[in-house]
């Protein structure tokens, strides 16, 4: 004879408004099987939930329905309530009268009779719950880095710190990201390599971390606490361990191709570093364009190189490691100059998914019709990063000028779908000052003007910064600029002030376009390859907005900096370091917990039809060989790897011999629900 427990939450009024809880808890007393039932004010509260703990033990109650909160908010507390007063915690559920209830009912009568319905439905469910036990799975304490741009490093520096082993796989020669391409960080305008490059340096001598720059993630398998990756190591065609970063081959190399760190504003050599503090200190060859590679001709690199490195018949390498967690943190990208308008070339369609092909194929500086000395803000940092193509001085790409005027644009492909992305970039505003600055120290005689919407400076000591910029001789003009064309060597930038109602005609002599933040081209790629989710825009899906920011949404993959949404870099070394505790967290324990609510075969009645096999999105179903006592094959039959399988519930609904179930959603479980089911209020 079950012994069950109701307890009913007012969620202060947030229930109690739309729903007589009382009635409830006296509806639920009368249910078969309801031994004890409560109405409490907040039942997720400390004095909630020791209530909830005595009247398991005092009325020794076998099973309990909290009717409050959805699931995924509270279902978690209360099962370790339960568990902390001697019940199986699977002896719980919850019957979600707030967001099934009370949120979506404005009449009382009709939310409570509702209410009534779903809190019997799970009474006669729980009685066919059975006490399941989660499973322990072994747990490899090392971490996988997947970008080292700042949100990694500051996630490697942090693991490697702590005493686990981490791993960083990075895309380009070296690491820095985009960080290592900025001359001045707001709010505090100091220098960014000066602050990067010692993190950077730490990262490489540091016992606990393995860099592998120049490489690309192949695969993911496995499950939280037992991935197993497969990196591809591009060939540098330098063997690592010999180089030791003289720049002999580099000094001597007589050819150039444009410098994708500088973006393209400048030459770099076809064996090179992507700039002089990178990290590691070895070149890669360009194979692309090297003639060595395209018709067997120069190889004056290896005839200079004195400790002989250099290998033109290197090959990839494949490299296969296990990890227990995945930090990815990949960064952004600034969108180049689409804009007709704005003297580029403008998608036709401007759908997110569109504009990331159509910018795979975009060459910034080489779009037919480009007004060149029109560029994006990025572009901008390394004009005025002193380890830039001008060694700091701003000076306009087209003619190597120095701008007596310029016209900095913010918000360009923001907050627009129409012409780009919806979303606020978040760090234009903060830029675009910054820039001014700049522009105004390096030239005291130049004018600044800034085109903005409006200005979103949240951060801390931002408005501030703002305020600086104003009083540092930039004019602000709050309105739009419809169009920018040639005028002589100057650039005409017709645009209007919205605060004065007047159309304006500036003439100036360099244009920045404060270009929407997206994610890197190969995002989604990425996603797919590792197995996350992502947003209309490619940005990295959080577990949960609030709750869970950093949480991807599979099970020990973590989410850091701008890879997951637009963030500046205060921000995304915060993201970086809450996604490496979450990791020291997982790391903390010996072995892994496993919820029981996962697809088990009964193997008995298994037909080996493998229509389970085909359907399991996660791939968590494979087959088992059963012998017999001489080891002789008897069957074959499916089995579930519970660190795989997410209970999704697809291959029982499939199997045609019944074989499959999903512990916590048992036939009988589901069938007493919907048995229950009154429906007067519908
Ligand atoms: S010359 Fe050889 S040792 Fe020197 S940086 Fe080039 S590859 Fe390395
Ligand atoms: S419940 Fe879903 S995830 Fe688990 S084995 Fe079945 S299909 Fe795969």
């Amino acid at each position: 004879m079950a012994k069950i427990g109701v307890f009913v939450c007012d969620c202060g009024n947030n229930i109690a408004r739309t729903v007589d809880t009382p009635d409830v808890t006296r509806d639920a007393a009368e249910q078969n099987g309801v031994a004890f039932v409560e109405n409490h004010k907040f039942m997720c509260s400390n004095p909630g939930q020791e209530s909830f703990k005595k009247a398991i033990r005092d009325e020794g109650l076998d099973g309990c329905i909290v009717a409050a909160c959805s699931p995924k908010m509270h279902e978690a507390t209360f099962r370790n309530a339960a568990e902390a007063a001697g019940l199986n915690p699977f002896r719980v559920e919850i019957a979600n009268i707030r967001e099934h209830c009370s949120w979506v009912h404005d009449d009382k009568e009709i939310g409570t009779v509702k209410a009534k319905d779903l809190t019997k439905m799970m009474v006669e469910r729980i009685k066919f719950n059975r006490p399941l036990e989660r499973y322990l799975m072994p747990l490899t304490k090392r971490a996988l880095i997947i970008g080292g741009g700042i949100a990694g490093i500051q996630a490697a520096l942090d693991l490697g710190n702590a005493g686990y082993s981490v791993t960083i796989v990075e895309k380009e020669p070296s690491l820095g990201g985009n960080m290592a391409r900025l001359s001045e960080t707001f709010p505090t305008l100091d220098c960014s390599q000066c602050i990067l490059t010692p993190k950077m340096v730490e990262v490489q001598n540091h016992p606990n971390i393995t860099v592998h720059a120049y490489a690309e993630m192949e695969k993911l398998e496995g499950y939280i606490g037992n991935f197993r990756a497969t990196i591809r190591q591009k060939a540098k065609s330098v063997i690592d361990s010999e180089c030791t970063g003289c720049g002999e081959c580099w000094e001597k190399c007589p050819f150039t191709a444009e410098s994708e760190f500088d973006m393209n504003l400048n030459p770099r050599k076809l064996i090179y570093m992507p700039f002089p503090q990178a990290v590691p200190t070895v070149p890669v060859i360009d194979r692309e364009n090297c003639p060595k590679f395209l018709k067997d001709s120069c190889g004056l690199c290896a005839d200079v190189c004195g400790p002989d490195c250099i290998d033109f018949t290197q090959q990839d390498e494949i490299i296969e490691e296990e990890f227990g967690a995945v930090i990815v943190a990949t960064g952004y990208k600034l969108m180049p100059n689409v804009y007709p308008e704005y003297g580029g070339t403008r998608p036709q369609h401007m759908t997110p998914k569109k504009l990331t092909k159509k910018l795979k194929k975009l060459q910034p500086r080489s779009t037919a019709g480009r007004l060149v000395d029109v560029i994006n803000g990025m572009e901008f940092e390394r004009l005025a990063s002193a380890s830039g193509p001008t060694g700091g001085e701003i000076r306009r790409p087209s003619d190597g000028k120095k701008p007596e005027s310029i016209a900095f644009i913010a918000c360009v492909g923001s907050r627009d779908c129409n012409k780009g992305v919806e979303y606020c970039s978040k760090i234009c505003c903060m830029y675009t000052a910054k820039h001014t600055m700049l522009y105004n120290h390096s030239n005291h005689e130049g004018k600044a003007y800034v085109f903005y919407m409006d200005i979103r400076a949240g951060g801390k000591g931002y408005e501030e910064f703002i305020n600086r910029a104003q009083s540092d001789g930039t004019e602000y003009i709050r309105g739009r600029v419809s169009r920018l064309s040639k005028k002589g060597d100057k650039i005409l930038v017709k645009g209007a002030d919205t605060l004065l109602g007047e159309a304006l005609d500036i003439e100036v002599d360099m244009v920045v376009l404060a270009t929407a933040m997206v994610p890197q081209e190969d995002a989604m790629d990425l996603a797919k390859v590792i197995g996350i989710s992502y947003d209309q825009h490619g940005f990295y899906s959080e577990q949960h907005p609030k709750l869970m920011p950093v949480d991807s949404s599979t099970g020990g993959i973590y989410l850091a900096g701008a890879c997951q949404g637009v963030k500046d870099i205060p921000e995304t070394v915060a993201q970086a370091s809450a996604a490496a505790s979450k990791v020291m967290q997982l790391f903390s324990k010996e072995e892994l917990q496993r919820e029981p609510e996962v697809a088990i075969v009964d193997q008995e009645f298994c037909m080996n039809c493998w229509d389970c096999v085909t359907v399991c999105p996660y791939l968590a179903i494979s087959r088992e060989e059963k012998r017999d006592r001489n080891g002789n094959l008897q069957k074959m039959v499916a089995t579930v790897n519970p660190g795989l399988c997410q209970g999704c519930g697809i291959c029982n609904t499939v199997c045609r011999s019944k074989s499959i179930s999903l512990q916590g959603y048992t036939d009988e479980q589901v069938y007493a629900q919907i048995t229950a089911f009154d429906g007067a209020f519908v």
